[in-house]
């Protein structure tokens, strides 16, 4: 299935909730969600059908997928990992989102939504451990050190997103040096650094149908 190439605050409309994906905007009034808290779409002020529960389990899989910015094959592979581990699986699964590179990007401020962060990445802008890593799927560990490289620092973007999360913060797992542009993994996420409203133990219903 190709990659989600339209309106990202329809998809927040669509799944009745804010899944943050276009960076500042979505922490101020121009938000669509908070302008037009309905479904998009002909009938989206229409009444509403009671949801049933497999269309529960299934919108909270495609809320938590769109935030991460994931294709469902992608996404089915994660559960996959985070079913074979110990502990869990929903908070496995969270947790092994979180670990991605372009995500990390995001939580340390250095990209304004997790889209910008995946560009980002794939472009070589982002080092780990003094390194080029181009793969935003890569899993960040403890001690990992993410950092734009030195020719990129002053692109705009980047700029931009570090003036917001000062506003924003970053999670006590991850450790930021603004003016170095450099952040390190200071411990592993766990479920609870995670404040999105996602009922994962519905995600893993729905594939262990
Ligand atoms: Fe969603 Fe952000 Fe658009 Fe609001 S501004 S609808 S939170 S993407």
């Amino acid at each position: 299935m190709a990659r989600y190439t339209g309106p990202r605050c329809r998809l927040c409309r669509r799944e009745g909730m804010k899944l943050f994906l276009k960076g500042d905007r979505c922490f101020s009034d121009k938000c669509a969600y908070e302008r037009r808290s309905y479904v998009p779409g002909q009938h989206g002020q229409g009444r509403r059908m009671k949801e049933s529960d497999y269309g529960i389990r299934l919108r909270e899989k495609q809320r938590l997928r769109r935030i991460y910015g994931m294709q469902e094959g992608q996404f089915r592979g994660y559960f996959g990992k985070a079913d074979r581990q110990k502990g869990v699986t929903g908070a496995n699964l969270i947790v092994l989102l979180e670990r991605r590179l372009d995500n990390a990007v995001y939580r340390l401020g250095l990209a304004e939504s997790r889209a910008q962060a995946r560009q980002l990445v794939r472009h070589g802008h982002i080092t780990v451990n003094g390194r080029k890593v181009d793969i935003p799927s890569y899993l960040v560990k403890v001690g990992d050190a993410i950092q734009v490289k030195e020719k990129s620092r002053k692109m705009p973007a980047i700029l931009q997103a570090l003036e917001a999360v000062a506003r924003r913060g970053v999670p006590e797992w991850l450790d930021l040096d603004a003016d170095k542009m450099l952040g390190v993994v200071k411990a592993m996420p766990e479920r609870t650094h995670v404040t999105i409203p996602i009922q994962e133990q519905y995600i893993v219903e729905f594939y262990s149908k």
